[in-house]
Parts: structure tokens; sequence; C-alpha cells
């Protein structure tokens, strides 16, 4: 794992939580995306429907955070959100890299999962706000992405989003030209290039 990883995997945990809470993402799914991070700290997440529900409402709230129009609400949404959570940061070096973890190893999993999703935004936006959080541009898709492009660029949550969309606007392409062309107005205003 590079620092970058360290330092997004909190935040991309948070933005699937979101897209998890706003109906873009399956709990199957996330637990899939978040599988490597959650065995590489000993956690074997099975479909519970306990943390499914703690997860989905925690989702919700990050969904209606990062929703906010004005940065204000934002930061007074993500404020509150971190005094609900249970944290205590603890120093880890469990895979012989330095980093943080938000609650001790072995808490509950719902908890662990909280209370690094909600850090992880916060430290995140506090340092490089919020304009690099967007939605996937995707017709259909709309789950959240930390663009990490240097030109700021980034509209698709993956691959496969991307790809769907081009498709589709070569198809719409194909079908503008399949289409009888606009018709010529029939009376064209007269344009004399001599002047009379
Ligand atoms: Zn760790
Ligand atoms: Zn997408």
């Amino acid at each position: 794992m590079s620092y970058d990883d360290y330092d997004l995997n909190p935040l991309r945990l948070a933005l699937d939580l979101a897209s998890l809470g706003g109906g873009t993402l399956s709990f199957a799914l996330l637990i899939d995306r978040q599988q490597l991070m959650l065995t590489d700290h000993g956690y074997r997440p099975e479909q519970d429907p306990r943390l499914e529900r703690a997860l989905a409402g925690l989702g919700g709230q990050l969904a209606t955070a990062l929703g906010q129009a004005d940065d204000d609400g934002f930061f007074d949404q993500l404020a509150a959100l971190l005094e609900a959570q249970d944290c205590k940061p603890q120093l880890t070096r469990h895979d012989g890299t330095a980093h943080l973890h938000y609650a001790r190893d072995g808490a509950p999993l719902a908890r662990w999962l909280s209370t690094m999703a909600v850090s992880g935004l916060v430290l995140y936006a506090c340092r490089h706000g919020r304009s690099r959080l967007r939605r996937c541009a995707a017709a259909g898709c709309g789950r959240w992405l930390v663009d990490t492009s240097r030109n700021q660029s980034r509209r698709y949550c993956e691959h496969a989003c991307a790809s769907r969309t081009t498709v589709a606007a070569y198809r719409a392409r194909q079908q503008d030209h399949a289409r009888p062309s606009c018709p010529v107005p029939l009376a064209q205003p007269r344009v004399s290039c001599t002047g009379s």
C-alpha cells in the first residue's frame, strides 16, 4: 500500500457508505469493495442484517452531508457526525507501516468502520475541501467518487461507467446521422456576396 492509499482508504470507505445510503451501491458490493481493507485488519464480514442497517443509516447521513449545497451546511453536518462517533485514534503499525486507526483493533465492525469513515472524510475535507468529491456522471449510476486526477477531470466512478457513457453517446450520434438531416428552410434568406 502506498501512503496515498492510507490517506484515501478511509475517504473511499466514507464515499462508498454515502453511495450505500443513497441507494446507488448495494451492501454486498460495498463489502466486496472493502474486502481487502477488512481482511487486512482481521475482519471477516458476512451478510449481517444488523451491520447492514447500521452502515446504511450512517451512509444516509453521509450522503445528506455530501449533498449539501453550500460549504457551511456540509461542514456543520460533518461536525455533528464526527461528534456522534465513538472515536479513539490509535497509532498502529500492525502491517509494518505506522498509520491511524480510529477505534481499537477488534472493536465491533460497525463502530470500527463508522469511526474510520467519518474521521477519514473529516480529515480529507479539512485539508482539501470538497471540490473533488462528486457523484458519477454516468446515467443510472450516481455513486460518490474522489477525483484524484491532476486536472480534476474525472467524471465517472469506474471504467465501466465511462465506457458505457461513451458507447451511449456514440449510438446517439449514429442515430442522429441515420435520421434524415434537418430540412433546409425553403425560403433561405438571400445574402448577396457582391452587394446590390
Ligand atoms: Zn490499519
Ligand atoms: Zn459510475
